[in-house]
């Protein structure tokens, strides 16, 4: 798409404050609305035309139009099947019936064909060429039943030009499966964000007036960019007002000079210096075949290594990635530090040091296995910054959601005044470690400039697994992926590296159902502990925390529907890698549906005890 742009076009997305700093776009806008709409060419839909496209479109009528196909095309075998198996006159007679069964399913094509074009309107509905196949194909058999109705004793040639066209019809099954498989994929799910920027895209393509497209993609961007609210640049000379706005943006991003990792290079460097690591050799052995598999066993690699997988993890993709080089530092101050980190994780039956592990490693599976570091071109610095955030992002978790330590009114949640409690409070530690032990420090020896871009970055990581902005977040970030300026490896890297690690916090559901499940049972396990600390307190029991109540396999189809699948869709997005592994998702929710009743019967022998 960005292709097709003119230069003028591209430069004013690049410089849309400018634009506005000269108030050329607010000036233009407001010619707009004295240009009636017939010169804009833009056609508007009525209320009405507006509730047909959402019925045409809606899930039940796109359904019940394939089911149709799918009839269609057995009554297309049925017809060709009989006529090889039954003599011409018994044939004719049976023919006559399915004739008009065929009559009434075409007649139900063609009125959804007629309603369509008489809400998009001609020129949007058959923008999808294909439509256009398919509306000649069902035209050309309505004539051929009618011919065929009107007149029985047809010729050999018309015979063997009307089967080789009942075929043709097969592909409107394909076509209707394929619109069906889009929207089972689609998340139904959608911010007002989303709705706003969908409806600008529309609003676009119904007019023709360039500079109002030009004005549009400015909407759209800011949108996407969640940018409404910002500054425009000043003007340089104004360095006090510079001074006073930037205050918070002191250092920020010079431009990095970006470096690929030759793998092949790394691994061989890799297996020379592992001795030095005195990683064991068993674990040594698991992690090099399945560092970035996402099928590896966490609870494995934790007892292998007498509970410090953190630290051999760690220190495994330190050396794979040859990170050591970013922070300029020995192997033994990695170690040092990721055993404090190791240390501070508490023994809860989930947010513990094993949670962490997986979810490091998980990173490192969307880093390497499915390409991100390719795709956002990630040098040395970003690739550390990605696997810490991951190691880090739970540490010292006391086992009780922020809600609870909210509303019991926790040391944490008055140091952090309610916002994102946890997630403020693990980074912080984490830099702490470093700062209060010389032994640990992995920072020391940064430039201060290089520290404030790798904290600012790890702090950004770990904010992201904060679900109270989930959705907000997950919906600018499809905004992003799907705007015709998307940059994975420029303006929009950090958003990415955010999800990555949002995304493996997330990721249990992605995995096989026998580790998804112990996940499952622990998550669980702990919430129950905080919904019985609740009940205790007389506050409020949060969801899910109702040990009475909480059916777990119900529990875990909502999170897979409403969290996790429009997560990896979006994942999905700009790692087209990760598509082998999203029907993992509809695999174990088929397990969950399978154990519902199981844990219904549970919950109801609890209950009348
Ligand atoms: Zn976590």
């Amino acid at each position: 798409m960005l292709a097709s742009r003119s230069d003028s076009q591209l430069r004013s997305l690049e410089n849309p404050d400018k634009q506005t700093m000269r108030g050329e776009s607010s000036k233009r806008s407001d010619k707009l609305l004295e240009i009636p709409r017939k010169k804009l060419n833009m056609r508007l839909y009525t209320e009405q035309e507006q509730k047909i496209q959402n019925l045409i479109n809606s899930k039940s009528v796109t359904i019940s139009i394939i089911a149709l196909v799918g009839i269609y095309a057995i009554l297309i075998f049925v017809i060709v099947a009989l006529e090889e198996l039954m003599d011409e006159t018994e044939f004719n007679n049976v023919s006559i019936i399915l004739s008009w069964i065929e009559l009434g399913i075409l007649i139900v094509f063609i009125l959804e064909i007629a309603v369509g074009l008489y809400a998009w309107g001609v020129m949007k509905y058959y923008k999808d060429k294909w439509l256009i196949l398919d509306t000649l194909i069902i035209l050309l058999s309505l004539f051929f039943v009618i011919f065929e109705l009107a007149d029985q004793k047809t010729s050999n040639v018309v015979k063997v030009i009307q089967a080789v066209f009942r075929f043709l019809r097969i592909f409107l099954l394909i076509r209707k499966a394929q619109t069906f498989r889009r929207l089972s994929t689609i998340s139904t799910i959608s911010t007002p964000a989303e709705k706003i920027v969908r409806f600008l895209s529309e609003l676009k393509e119904v007019i023709e007036l360039e500079s109002m497209k030009l004005d549009i993609d400015y909407c759209i961007d800011k949108i996407g960019n969640n940018q409404l609210y910002q500054m425009g640049k000043l003007d340089e000379d104004n360095a006090e007002a510079m001074g006073w706005l930037n205050q918070s943006q002191q250092g920020k991003s010079s431009v990095r000079k970006i470096v690929t990792v030759d793998q092949q290079q790394q691994q061989k460097k890799v297996l020379a210096n592992f001795q030095k690591l005195n990683i064991p050799k068993r674990v040594l052995e698991l992690l090099d075949k399945q560092h970035d598999d996402l099928y590896i066993d966490p609870f494995e690699c934790d007892k292998l290594s007498g509970g410090e997988g953190l630290v051999y993890l760690m220190l495994f993709l330190f050396e794979n990635y040859n990170l050591y080089d970013v922070f300029l530092i020995k192997p033994k101050v990695v170690r040092s530090y990721f055993e404090e980190v190791m240390r501070g994780y508490q023994d809860n039956p989930y947010h513990n040091r094993v949670h962490a592990q997986d979810v490091a490693q998980t990173c490192n599976f969307l880093l390497n296995r499915c390409k991100f570091i390719e795709i956002g071109q990630l040098d040395e610095q970003d690739i550390a910054c990605v696997l810490i955030a991951g190691a880090i992002h739970d540490y010292g978790h006391p086992g009780l959601t922020n809600a609870f330590l909210i509303n019991s009114k926790n040391d944490l949640a008055l140091t952090y005044n309610d916002q994102s409690v946890l997630e403020m409070f693990h980074p912080s530690q984490c830099f702490k470690i470093a700062w209060t032990n010389q032994k640990a420090n992995i920072f020391e020896s940064l430039t201060f400039q290089k520290y404030r871009r790798i904290r600012e970055s790890i702090i950004s990581m770990v904010l992201s697994t904060d679900m109270a902005h989930h959705a907000s977040e997950l919906a600018i970030t499809n905004s992003r992926v799907a705007a015709p300026d998307f940059e994975p490896y420029g303006k929009d890297k950090q958003r990415l590296m955010d999800l990555v690690v949002h995304s493996s916090d997330v990721s249990n559901p992605t995995k096989s159902f026998e580790i998804y499940k112990q996940w499952t049972e622990r998550v669980l396990t702990e919430f129950w502990l905080q919904g019985d600390k609740e009940r205790e307190l007389g506050l409020p029991i949060s969801y899910l925390c109702n040990r009475y109540t909480t059916n777990m396999a119900e529990a875990q189809l909502g999170f897979i529907d409403y969290v996790v699948k429009p997560t990896f869709s979006c994942v999905l997005g700009f790692l087209p890698a990760f598509e082998p592994y999203l029907e993992n998702l509809d695999k174990n929710k088929a397990k969950w549906q399978e154990l519902v009743g199981y844990y219904k019967q549970q919950l109801a022998s609890i209950q009348t005890q």
